[in-house]
């Protein structure tokens, strides 16, 4: 069978896709889904089952319909759930918001396209013409699809170390994918923790380590030693502010014109907001070597004030903080040998340049995901050696054009192949996150209507 329109992957590009094709499809169409994770629609984001793990955008801006902004919060109110458009549900309430919508879809047997499951992973694509594209799947079957949509996501960073700086006997301390959440439980209550990178990633598992009874010390270390910042709380939020932009493109000016916009008493969350619906053209407007050098000296400051945390999380984090519990340090990673105990673990202080080593029982790899354009993915670097697919010139992701569509190395569109979400990022940047993803994913979904019909 040649389904319509195949969906790799199942985190919220997936869903998303699924959800917003179900929509614009006619019932006569098919359309197959392949993953491997039973929970359809969560990926990594939203599987979580701990209640203190949040969403970091507040639920107004967490629909997955981008034309009806309050649905999340509508399904939040039908469940009992107390929040606000201003508030920060928890993350596995919405890995079932997803659920619900797309089961509500399904339910509408007689209207909607048909719909097959398939549990597994795309390992290689073994075809790619005009009528379509014919992938193996690792459990040995062969798909193939006249349009094909990649929702990989990226993967986990690798540690910020050379290989060779890490002694192999060290390896069980090491956490090198922390999103396993089986590794809490050998954590001994008093363990001692070094969390590497001191993002999202690293409030997540500070959080979980309390909830599982942990009460030893948890070091943190990241280049900069830089923490999210917090959103404003329900009902205090500022309204957006539109950023004034100068003539010139470079970084350095841009920057200039948002610290003016701040001292002339903007609000600097209202900017980043008034800033978000422009990202993506503001990126596509600069040249490589600028968006080259945001990358290189811009990224961490973006990040911290771009993407911001819950409230209930940045104050217990606060508090463990100023407990001691918690502390962090500004500093590059040298190498991890063997300590007395577990892992001893050298790097160089940012501000001294002094060599600092120390012990830990446990090593948690928190530098977040790679962008690592194709690297992490063995179906993609398989593809890229075939020349279906391009990294984009900065190694983000894949090459895509304006409409997601897979650039081949001629840099013209497949035919009926698209990529959603952070894999995208080399065309969009702001695509990493449901409120630009679902925008993506239904332009997508139409895209693939409006051809087929
Ligand atoms: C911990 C965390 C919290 C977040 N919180 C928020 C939030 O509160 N609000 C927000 O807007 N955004 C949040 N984000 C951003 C988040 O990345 C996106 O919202 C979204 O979850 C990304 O989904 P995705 O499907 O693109 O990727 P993923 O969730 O990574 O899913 C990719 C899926 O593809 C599968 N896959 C990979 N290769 C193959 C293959 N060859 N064949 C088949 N399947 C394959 C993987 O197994 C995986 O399930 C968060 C991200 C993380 C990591």
């Amino acid at each position: 069978m040649r389904y319509d329109v195949a969906v790799v992957g199942s985190g919220f590009s997936a869903i998303a896709v699924t959800i917003h094709l179900l929509r614009m499809l006619p019932a006569s169409a098919s359309i197959a889904i392949v993953g491997d994770d039973p929970g359809f629609g969560r990926g990594t984001a939203y599987r979580t089952e701990f209640y203190i793990h949040r969403l970091n955008v507040a639920a107004g801006g967490m629909s997955v319909y981008p034309d009806a902004p309050d649905d999340f919060v509508e399904w939040l109110e039908q469940n009992g759930r107390q929040t606000s458009p201003d508030g920060f549900g928890t993350r596995g309430d919405y890995g079932l918001y997803l659920r619900d919508r797309l089961a509500t879809l399904l339910r509408d047997r007689d209207r909607r396209a048909g719909v097959d499951f398939l549990r597994a992973k795309a390992a290689s694509c073994v075809h790619c013409g005009e009528a379509g594209l014919v992938f193996h799947l690792d459990n040995g079957a062969k798909l193939s699809a006249r349009n094909v949509v990649l929702c990989l996501g990226i993967g986990n960073a690798d540690l910020p170390v050379e290989r060779g700086k890490v002694d192999p006997s060290v390896e069980r301390c090491i956490v090198r994918n922390p999103w396993r959440l089986n590794w809490l439980s050998k954590v001994g209550q008093g363990d001692k923790i070094c969390i590497l990178g001191s993002g999202l990633t690293m409030l997540d598992q500070v959080l979980a380590l309390r909830v599982h009874g942990h009460r030893g010390p948890i070091r943190v270390l990241s280049r900069r030693g830089l923490l999210p910042h917090m959103h404003a709380r329900a009902g205090e939020r500022a309204p957006e502010v539109r950023p004034e932009f100068p003539p010139s493109r470079e970084i350095s000016a841009l920057l200039a014109g948002f610290r003016r916009q701040v001292r002339a008493g903007a609000d600097w969350r209202g900017l980043m907001d008034g800033l978000r619906p422009m990202t993506q053209r503001l990126w596509q407007e600069l040249s490589k070597g600028q968006r080259a050098r945001f990358l290189r000296h811009g990224l961490p400051w973006w990040n911290i004030h771009r993407h911001r945390i819950a409230p209930e999380v940045f104050s217990k984090v606060n508090s463990l903080r100023k407990d001691g519990v918690v502390t962090v340090h500004a500093g590059f990673l040298q190498a991890i040998g063997e300590g007395a105990h577990g892992a001893s673990v050298t790097y160089i202080e940012r501000r001294s340049r002094r060599h600092i080593t120390f012990q830990t029982d446990w090593m948690v790899n928190c530098t977040g995901m790679e962008r690592a354009g194709v690297a992490h993915s063995p179906l993609l670097r398989k593809m890229q050696r075939q020349g279906l697919i391009t990294e984009d010139e900065l190694g983000l992701g894949l090459s895509v054009d304006r409409n997601a569509r897979v650039l081949d190395l001629n840099e013209v569109p497949r035919r009926g192949l698209y990529a959603v979400g952070a894999l995208t990022a080399g065309q969009f940047w702001e695509i990493t996150a449901v409120p630009d993803i679902r925008v993506q994913a239904r332009a997508v979904a139409g895209d693939i209507a409006s051809r087929m019909q």
